[in-house]
């Protein structure tokens, strides 16, 4: 298959509140082939993404021919070189991602098969789903069996107070079993956290999510043996499998959660997984729930657990994709059509 054309396009919104966490500035990408096979892509980088995909990588990818997993690699490895001066990690590598997942659709959709498909068969039937947001009751009211809270700290001591509680309530709720996590937004520091290890040492959390920022490895290898049996998690402000070599090699976390959108799609994830497995290190990535995430845990060693931000399950929102599976009793079913197993709301566009 010739690519004949290649387009990023940012959704118009509606629904935005002045926060780039609402729709992190995800672009849809469209490559179109000269069989009349399209496919679609999801990435990151709002209007700089769409820039970088409709002037830089439309030049490079105009007439070449994508037929195989190999294929695509090729093409990943062209333009993260073409763009590497202003590229390597963020917008470009958001961008890319969007291009790649295009090309896995249509890969998928070209030989009739789901993308999981592509990739060598499912290794797991139905995925683990772990809710995250503020309103655990409602989450095990609908079936959840993992559970995801956020903390901030804002520097007052009744933080303390408020994760012990939150972490209580949780526990109670769903039970001694199940998994319970804490993302703290890069808002604890060292003495908070170990301080925090000791108070919550008695609900049997799975992991603390970004303690600190993404580029203190040093920082977070320290804290990974005083958090210990509870893991350090992170990676979604990380790119590529460059960028989780150099987290491998300075033993920072023990956790991974690339973000399959931004870290530079199914290929940079493919590559991921591999170096998390020499490291023996689990992977889960960051919203894994959505199909771009999901047929990736369904295929690959990744861990049997996908984030899903059920904060919107009662909030308006704006929807790019339709016919997404949903959670059901905690379970998200893999989709059987070709390629991701979507269909984009054109009306957004
Ligand atoms: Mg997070």
């Amino acid at each position: 298959m010739k690519i004949t054309d290649i387009k990023a396009v940012y959704p118009q919104y509606k629904r935005v509140v002045p926060s780039w966490r609402t729709h992190f500035w995800q672009i849809v990408v469209r490559v179109e082939t000269s069989g009349g096979v399209s496919g679609l892509g999801y990435g990151g980088g709002g209007v700089a993404g769409v820039e970088i995909v409709n002037r830089h990588f439309r030049e490079l990818l105009l007439g070449r021919d994508v037929n195989s997993m190999q294929d695509i690699a090729v093409v990943w490895d062209d333009l993260y070189a073409a763009s590497l001066p202003y590229g390597r990690k963020g917008l470009a590598i958001m961008a890319l991602s969007g291009v790649d997942l295009a090309l896995y659709d249509l890969l998928g959709k070209a030989e009739g098969k789901p993308v999981y498909e592509v990739l060598g068969g499912a290794k797991k039937s139905k995925i683990l789903a772990y809710a995250t947001g503020q309103d655990a009751a409602l989450y095990h009211q609908l079936g959840y069996k993992a559970h995801k809270f956020p903390h901030r700290w804002s520097g007052a001591e009744a933080d303390y107070d408020t994760a012990v509680a939150t972490a209580a309530r949780v526990r109670e709720l769903f039970g001694p079993e199940a998994l319970l996590m804490i993302d703290t937004y890069m808002s604890w520091d060292h003495a908070v956290t170990e301080e925090m290890a000791k108070r919550l040492a008695a609900f049997n959390v799975y992991w603390y999510e970004d303690v600190l920022t993404p580029d203190d490895l040093e920082g977070q290898a320290k804290l990974r043996p005083v958090v210990e049996p509870t893991l350090l998690a992170g990676g979604e402000h990380e790119f590529t499998h460059f960028g989780f070599a150099d987290l491998a090699r300075a033993n920072a976390l023990g956790l991974w959660q690339p973000d399959i959108t931004w870290c530079g799609g199914i290929t940079a994830g493919l590559r991921i997984v591999e170096i998390a497995q020499e490291a023996a290190i689990p992977v889960a990535p960051h919203r894994g729930g959505e199909v771009w995430g999901l047929h990736l845990i369904a295929a690959s060693d990744c861990a049997n657990l996908a984030e899903y931000h059920a904060d919107h399950i009662q909030a308006e929102r704006d929807d790019v994709w339709l016919d997404e599976p949903q959670p059901l009793d905690g379970y998200i079913q893999l989709p059987d059509r070709p390629g991701f197993g979507v269909t984009l709301n054109e009306q957004i566009l």
